[in-house]
């Protein structure tokens, strides 16, 4: 009889101790807030090693982002992680932010510049602002003792020149002080893989943490893969043709979908995962669950 390996069985089996964390955005109505906190409250049982808060581009979202990440630090044991972006700020804006977010007892920021808003082509930054998160990075450094993540970009940030020089830019956040890279989503493992082995190659040495982002909607993601350079893999539209009308069976797949990019990601070592929850709990329990994150 062939012996045919099974790599579920590997992953089931493997006894190594995971750290998980979610992300969420914060929510715009009363009703999108019930949503979030009854998976928040559902997720928290896998004790993530923390849990972040997005921050809109240009502070659209600063008072409710605030008012997430107290409720979290009032109302549960997590530990919250503030998204923060500069783009739109000037430094004294933002050096306010820090220093309140330091006194509600926030200790992690996940350091961002910030996406230039599509509408405006010519659109300018900040003039008395941080022009790149590196810039971010060292200035929230001197405000606090803040544990610092920053974002990375396996497939290339869209405005990079070049892939070798956006790793460039990724070892100066570090390099200022980032003890944690967050990766943009991706769907090959490969890519991540990839990625990996330039930024060694560049001397990033800390934590490369992956961002999975289960897919349930393909034309959604298409969309937001457009946005941050991502690629669809062409496997990826053929595996939910014909689903359009079949919700159901999309959350299925989705399901499968990213837990084999998990299983294969910690076959090979991957101990930490970020996940893009879209402030949903049941595709990211299923996940976890798969790779013995279990909780409660
Ligand atoms: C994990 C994660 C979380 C995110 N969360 C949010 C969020 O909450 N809110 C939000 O609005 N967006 C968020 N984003 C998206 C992010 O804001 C955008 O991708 C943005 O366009 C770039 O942000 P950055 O921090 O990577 O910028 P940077 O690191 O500043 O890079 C931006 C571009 O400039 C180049 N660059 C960097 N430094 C320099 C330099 N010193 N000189 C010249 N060029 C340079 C880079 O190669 C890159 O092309 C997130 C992305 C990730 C991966």
């Amino acid at each position: 009889m062939r012996n045919y390996a099974n790599k579920l069985e590997e992953t089931v089996l493997n006894t190594r101790e995971l750290n998980v964390s979610f992300e969420f955005f914060p929510p715009k109505t009363d009703e999108m807030e019930v949503k979030l906190w009854e998976s928040i409250s559902r997720l928290k049982n896998l004790k993530p090693s923390f849990v972040s808060v997005t921050y809109g581009a240009g502070g659209s979202t600063r008072e409710r982002t605030h008012h997430t990440i107290k409720r979290i630090i009032e109302e549960t044991d997590l530990k919250p992680a503030s998204h923060l972006t500069c783009i739109a700020a000037s430094k004294e804006e933002i050096h306010e932010i820090l220093r309140n977010y330091w006194n509600l007892g926030v200790r992690h920021i996940v350091a961002l510049r910030g996406d230039m808003p599509a509408s405006s082509p010519n659109y300018q930054l900040h003039p008395h602002g941080y022009q790149h998160a590196n810039e971010l990075v060292a200035c929230i450094n001197k405000i606090a003792d803040f544990e610092i993540s920053v974002a990375g970009y396996p497939e290339k940030h869209p405005e990079a020149k070049s892939f070798s020089e956006d790793i460039d830019h990724l070892k100066r956040k570090v390099d200022a002080g980032a003890s944690r890279v967050i990766t943009q989503f991706f769907f090959d493992a490969d890519t991540y893989f990839f990625f990996v082995e330039r930024c060694r190659k560049a001397g990033i040495n800390v934590p490369i943490v992956p961002g999975i982002l289960p897919v349930t909607n393909v034309k959604q993601a298409k969309h937001f893969a457009k946005m941050c350079g991502a690629k669809i893999p062409q496997w990826m539209e053929q595996i939910f043709d014909g689903l359009d009308d079949r919700q159901e069976t999309r959350q299925l797949v989705a399901g499968i979908v990213a837990t084999e990019l998990c299983r294969i990601l910690h076959n090979e070592g991957v101990n930490d995962f970020h996940f893009y929850t879209l402030n949903r709990a049941d595709l990211t329990t299923a996940i976890c669950h798969v790779l013995g994150v279990r909780g409660n």
